[in-house]
């Protein structure tokens, strides 16, 4: 097994939210043991729901009210840094069309290539191939970190990682991603659930597709995992800092990928 021990993570996401929704678990269980954590988050958030936070009935008040709801939710998780990219997050469009938050990819790309350089990353965990559910947004910044590792730091590797609810829902997260492992993250419950409840103007999202009535029901209990870089050989398990650190926390590599 690989010798390095894990140190430092850097979780990239698109919206105020995904690392909680995505990563809570694993994010808070890295914190726990000593990982030092940063999140950067892409865009402002003003494109989501006000979720009747009287603040945040304007997109200018919603981007304020969301950047301390993210900056609630990574303290519940123990992530020592966040760093806020700023981009405008577009508004959802007529029959809920979702969109892309920057043409110019390029400017992204060195962003997160210059946050890869100074925070250290080991590890960039961060939104799948397919968006989780095709959110353009959410392809964008995976693209845009693939980008920047491949580009200007190919020893760091990049994965996926998407949140589950086992009992409620189907696992079509990332289709193209099929874990390589997986992580219950009932151990962390409480943080991610904290964090859950910092995104006060998301609570009536989380729960809305699938009908729950509480934010503690919508904590996904399931986080999965594909490496996309380097890519993994069909079958094996990923050797590297990361992957031990989930296999000491509980994870297993899910019968479809073996
Ligand atoms: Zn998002």
């Amino acid at each position: 097994m690989t010798q390095t021990m894990l140190s430092r993570v850097l979780f990239v996401g698109a919206h105020p939210d995904d690392e909680t929704v995505m990563a809570g678990g694993t994010l808070a269980m890295l914190s726990a043991r000593g990982v030092t954590v940063t999140v950067l988050c892409a865009t402002d958030g003003r494109g989501g729901e006000d979720g009747g936070v009287p603040e945040a009935a304007t997109l200018e008040g919603r981007a304020r009210v969301r950047e301390r709801e993210l900056r609630c939710a990574t303290e519940a998780l123990g992530v020592q840094h966040l760093i806020l990219l700023g981009y405008v997050d577009p508004p959802i469009g007529p029959d809920e069309t979702l969109y892309p938050f920057t043409d110019d990819e390029e400017t992204l790309i060195g962003q997160i290539a210059a946050v890869i350089q100074q925070t250290r990353a080991q590890v960039v965990l961060t939104h799948g191939s397919d968006g989780e559910y095709g959110h353009p947004a959410h392809v964008q910044v995976h693209r845009a970190v693939l980008g920047a590792v491949q580009r200007s730091a190919p020893e760091v590797y990049v994965y996926g990682v998407a949140g589950h609810l086992p009992d409620v829902e189907d696992r079509l997260w990332n289709v193209s991603d099929p874990a390589h492992l997986a992580l219950d993250i009932t151990p962390w419950f409480e943080a991610k659930h904290a964090a859950m409840l910092c995104h006060h103007t998301q609570h009536a999202l989380f729960k809305r597709r699938r009908n729950l009535r509480t934010v503690r029901e919508a904590v996904r209990t399931l986080e999965t995992f594909h490496r996309h870089h380097p890519p993994v050989p069909p079958g094996a398990l990923p050797d590297d800092p990361f992957a031990s650190a989930l296999l000491a926390a509980g994870a297993w590599q899910p019968l479809h990928s073996r």
